[in-house]
C-alpha cells in the first residue's frame, strides 16, 4: 500500500471521535465528481508516508486520538490492508473504514475478525446507472456489499456501526435515482447526502450542487425508507 496522506487531527471524519484520517492511494473507480484524483493515480507528486512513520505517530497521539479514520482512494483494493489494521488496533484505536464497496469479501472479512469497528460506503448512483457512473464493472461486487452491510446489526453491544453516503451531483442524480437507490438500501442504519462541492483535485470541473431546496426535498425523500437520513456538508 501507499499512504499518501495523513489528517493529524478531524472532528468529522469519525462521527463521535477525536480521530486521525490516513489517505490510501489508488482507486479501481473513476468517478468524474472526485476531489482526490492525485490520490486515485497515485501522483508522484506526493510524497508517500512510511507505516514506521505512521505508527510512530500513532503512538505518540495514543493520548489524544481515539480512532483512526482509513480512506482513500480505496483502501479495499490493497491486499496488506487487513494487517495494517489489526497493527493499528493494537494500540487501541477504533477504526473506521470509508469504502467504496467494491470488495465485498474482504469487507466480510474486516467485519468478521473485528477489524473494523464503523464503515462508511459510498453508493455512487441508482444501480442502473452505476458501472456508468464509475466508469468500472462495479454493480455486482457493490450490490454484495450493501447486502453484507444491510445485514449488520448496529445494537450498542454488538460494536460495529455503518452509514450509507451519497455525493449529490445536479448532472448525474436526480429524483428517480435518488428513489432507485433508496429502495435498493431501504431499512439502512444511517444514510447521508452530501452535497457535490467543486476543488481544485476534481478529475472533471463540468459539475454543480443542488440548490437547498432540491436537497432538503430530497432528504425527506430518502427518510420515508431510511428513517436516519440526513444532509451532511451544507
Ligand atoms: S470518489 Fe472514491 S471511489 Fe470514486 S474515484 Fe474517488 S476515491 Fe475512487
Amino acid at each position: 500500500m501507499k499512504i499518501l496522506g495523513l489528517n493529524k487531527t478531524t472532528l468529522l471524519d469519525y462521527p463521535g471521535r477525536v480521530a486521525c484520517t490516513i489517505f490510501l492511494g489508488g482507486c479501481n473507480f473513476r468517478c468524474p465528481f472526485c476531489h482526490n484524483k492525485d490520490i486515485v493515480l497515485m501522483s508522484d507528486a506526493i510524497d508517500a508516508y512510511s507505516q514506521d512513520e505512521i505508527f510512530a505517530f500513532l503512538r505518540k497521539r495514543k493520548e489524544i486520538l481515539t480512532g483512526v479514520c482509513i480512506t482513500g482512494g480505496e483502501p479495499t483494493i490493497n491486499n496488506d490492508l487487513p494487517g495494517f489494521i489489526a497493527d493499528i488496533k493494537q494500540l487501541g484505536y477504533k477504526i473506521k473504514l470509508d469504502t467504496n464497496g467494491s470488495s465485498p469479501a474482504m469487507l466480510a472479512s474486516l467485519i468478521d475478525n473485528k477489524l473494523i469497528d464503523c464503515c462508511a460506503m459510498d453508493i455512487k448512483n441508482a444501480p442502473e446507472k452505476y458501472d456508468t457512473t464509475v466508469s468500472f464493472p462495479a454493480l455486482t461486487d457493490v450490490k454484495k456489499s450493501v447486502e453484507l452491510l444491510l445485514s449488520q446489526s448496529c445494537e450498542e453491544e454488538n460494536g460495529f456501526s455503518y452509514e450509507f453516503r451519497t455525493t449529490l451531483v445536479k448532472e448525474l442524480h436526480d429524483e428517480a435515482d435518488l428513489l432507485s437507490i433508496c429502495k435498493w438500501i431501504a431499512g439502512a442504519n444511517a444514510y447521508y447526502l452530501q452535497p457535490y462541492v467543486e476543488s481544485p483535485g476534481v478529475f472533471q470541473k463540468e459539475f454543480h450542487a443542488h440548490d437547498m431546496e432540491a436537497l432538503s426535498y430530497f432528504e425527506h425523500l430518502c427518510q420515508t425508507y431510511i428513517p436516519n437520513t440526513h444532509l451532511r456538508g451544507i
